[in-house]
């Protein structure tokens, strides 16, 4: 018997809770210990972007491991590419050797020094941070229940929960240049709305600027066109997750989104971290799918896996925050504005990818999934403002007295996610934050441009 694909990344030695970094700043790092071992794409000053690990405050130059001949084969030429596609689309043995390998390297001081690591780590607030993979296709998912029920509320409210729902993952087709990492500020965009009942739109900025609280899924090796991905196998697809803001102009989204879909309102800018977690590092904190409700249907047959119903879901804990001009101004802390957890998704992320592919559709290393909004079932873990603000009738009050419905210029939404489970190091996603802006010029020339 063959194992399933969400079991052929077990917990090892490089989860070990005692284990600890001579890169000093790793050991209690919030987002970053030796356990976690994120990969991104990073540049120094106006060097070229190549891919590193995050550990503590520094930045490990996976290139300059490479040019040092330190990589051992087939991780060194990978290594020098200037985006992690092909990385994510190692076979899952071998990303779990390149993390073992820099597990023992950043672990033990003598090897490390051995190698003469110390000298390709850099401080990471002295780096860039880019988009990891060039992404060739993203996809967004609607997996949060409580977030689809909310909203289906507003737009639908004798029909909140279209019947598909608890049958098929729903998504759509999204778009892949308007991804941007972490830090670019964002354009508050134009477009066609009705106000109230008018008999006619109107095409100006938005005023219901909101974000969408998820999770970015990377996809790691693809398939082929016509051949779809199994349940059981789908996990080995996945390479790792990142906080994913799927900015929405609600306006503009109630009056284009029938009869195909989120369009305009969607596309013009989504935020992703720039850190990818591996599903490596993930490992302790895979729980299994909360059971559906009594009456609700189980997932048909290529949907279902024991395994991954098992052990499919994830302990991980997300947060947004805001912080306004006025809060910047005044050097106040960011106001929380939600958290909850990665368990109120009603699709497991393997029956995302299993869908997605489910028709032959080739799926390619480096392909973005958003999960759709996370939202716990109550106002503190909602995802997005329109339910924290129902829609613009309960405006949520800060702690300096302003008050917001929607997302004002000047705002930035800040996320995070931490995954903890038992006594196992937490670890964290790092941020995903972007300011708004309603002057074009504010867009830094030529960042992130698909490497
Ligand atoms: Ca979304």
């Amino acid at each position: 018997m063959t194992v399933p694909a969400v079991d052929a990344m077990p917990v090892d030695e490089t989860h070990d809770p005692a284990l600890r970094s001579w890169v000093a700043s790793a050991n209690g790092h919030s987002d970053f210990p030796i356990q976690n071992l994120p990969l991104g794409i990073f540049s120094v000053a106006e060097d070229t972007p190549r891919p590193g690990v995050a550990i503590g405050d520094a930045i490990l130059d996976l290139a300059g491991c490479a040019d040092a001949n330190i990589l051992p084969p087939p991780f060194a030429e990978i290594c020098r590419a200037p985006t992690l596609n092909a990385l994510m689309a190692l076979a899952p043995a071998d990303r779990r050797r390149l993390r073992a390998w820099l597990s023992r390297m950043l672990s033990d001081a003598q090897v490390g020094a051995g190698a003469g690591l110390a000298s390709m780590l850099h401080d990471a607030a002295a780096c860039t941070m880019h988009l990891p993979a060039r992404i060739g296709d993203y996809t967004d998912f609607y997996v949060g229940i409580h977030h689809a029920n909310n909203v289906g509320r507003q737009f639908r409210p004798d029909n909140p929960l279209l019947p598909n729902y608890k049958y098929v993952p729903i998504g759509y087709h999204g778009r892949a240049s308007s991804i941007r990492p972490s830090g670019e500020p964002l354009v508050r965009p134009r477009g066609q709305q009705r106000v109230g009942d008018a008999a006619a739109p109107v095409f100006g900025p938005t005023e219901r600027l909101d974000y969408e609280l998820e999770l970015a899924v990377w996809i790691g090796e693809g398939n082929r066109l016509g051949e779809p991905i199994a349940i059981d196998d789908a996990a080995r697809h996945i390479a790792g997750l990142s906080l994913f803001n799927d900015w929405s102009a609600r306006d503009l989204q109630a009056w284009e989104y029938q009869p195909l879909g989120p369009f305009l309102a969607k596309n013009f800018h989504s935020s992703v971290s720039p850190w990818v977690v591996t599903m490596e590092a993930l490992a302790p904190f895979r729980v299994a799918q909360p059971p559906r409700p009594e009456g609700d249907p189980a997932p048909l047959p290529y949907l279902l896996d024991p395994a991954d119903q098992a052990r499919g879901a994830l302990a991980i804990t997300l947060e947004v925050s805001i912080v306004t001009a006025a809060m910047r101004a005044a050097g106040a802390a960011p106001f929380r504005l939600s958290r909850g957890p990665a368990t109120n998704m009603y699709w497991t992320i393997a029956q995302m990818v299993a869908h997605h592919a489910s028709n032959g559709c080739n799926l390619n290393p480096g392909d973005l999934l958003g999960t759709g909004t996370i939202s716990a079932p109550t106002r503190d873990g909602f995802g997005s403002l329109l339910e924290i603000s129902g829609g613009g009738r309960t405006p949520v009050q800060l702690d300096n007295g302003e008050t917001r419905s929607f997302v004002e210029d000047g705002d930035e939404i800040v996320m995070r996610a931490v995954a903890s489970a038992g006594d196992y190091i937490p670890i964290g996603f790092g941020e995903c934050r972007a300011v708004v802006t309603s002057a074009p010029s504010a867009i830094r020339e030529g960042s992130s441009a698909s490497p």
